[in-house]
């Protein structure tokens, strides 16, 4: 395979529960992949697999060229792979302490620096940065965990549904920044969606249906599969 990060065969699930029955997939360095899904697919399982959170029941997981199956969470994140669950951030901490939990393990003078970045990125943050992060409104605080995450720097972003609870016009400028970020900060990035919006911004797309993976491929390829096209996106054209 070769990618940035290398999925292979992955088995996974809670108890006794089975939910990954051998998923694949790879992420290049620098590109943009979405992996989408139904409701009760297994996309939060199998990110949270990659992440750590969740052990591996059987299969691999390769980032930079290192298995990291059995690593520790907290070391794989110090080894550049940046985490953004569904909730995203501690509603009980500012907008300043979730941004420094992001850099937990870099130097106070490293993260200082970084916060400022990401206020350039997101200035309503700043003018927020004493708010307690369970105070901002959908669009605010999904933005927040989108610089709490970029704070320690990844290689590779690993975001499960960013437009969950979004209006549309929300879903769209979390879009427009992803794409900056993407573009700016050369990020690799594995997005899991059930939001058909984020297509466009896929540079490559994996279907997760009942734990395993069905298809990989981009847009065109997507859109030229009238199955999948008419099964999960019911986009007819
Ligand atoms: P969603 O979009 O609803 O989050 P998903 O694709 O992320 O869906 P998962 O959350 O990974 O799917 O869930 C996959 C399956 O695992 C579902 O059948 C779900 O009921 C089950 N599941 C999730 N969390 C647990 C848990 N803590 N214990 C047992 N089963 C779970």
């Amino acid at each position: 395979m070769g990618g940035l990060l290398d999925i292979e065969v992955l088995e996974s699930g809670y108890g006794s529960t089975q939910v990954l029955w051998g998923s694949s997939l790879s992420v290049a360095l620098n590109q943009s992949v979405v992996l989408l899904g139904v409701n009760g697919a297994g996309k939060t399982t199998l990110l949270k697999t990659i992440v750590g959170l969740l052990g591996a029941w059987k299969g691999r997981i390769v980032f930079d060229g290192k298995d990291i199956t059995s690593l520790k969470p907290n070391l794989r994140i110090a080894g550049g792979i940046g985490y953004m669950s569904e909730l995203g951030i501690l509603p009980n901490l500012t907008v300043e302490e979730n941004l420094e939990l992001g850099g937990y393990f870099r130097a106070e003078k490293d993260n200082r620096k970084r916060a400022e970045e990401m206020f350039e990125y997101f200035p309503d943050l700043r003018e927020y940065r004493k708010k307690m992060g369970g105070s901002l409104s959908g669009g605010q605080r999904k933005m927040l965990g989108v610089a709490k995450t970029l704070m320690s720097s990844p290689k590779l972003v690993i975001m499960d549904e960013p437009s969950s609870g979004l209006s549309p016009k929300f879903v769209k400028k979390v879009i427009e920044v992803l794409r900056l970020l993407h573009e700016h900060e050369k990020l690799s990035m594995l997005i899991a969606e059930q939001n058909v919006s984020f297509l466009d911004f896929a540079e490559k797309i994996y279907i997760l249906d009942k734990g395993q993976v069905t298809f990989g491929g981009d847009v065109e390829q997507l859109k030229g599969n009238d199955t999948i096209r008419e099964t999960y996106f019911g986009i007819s054209h």
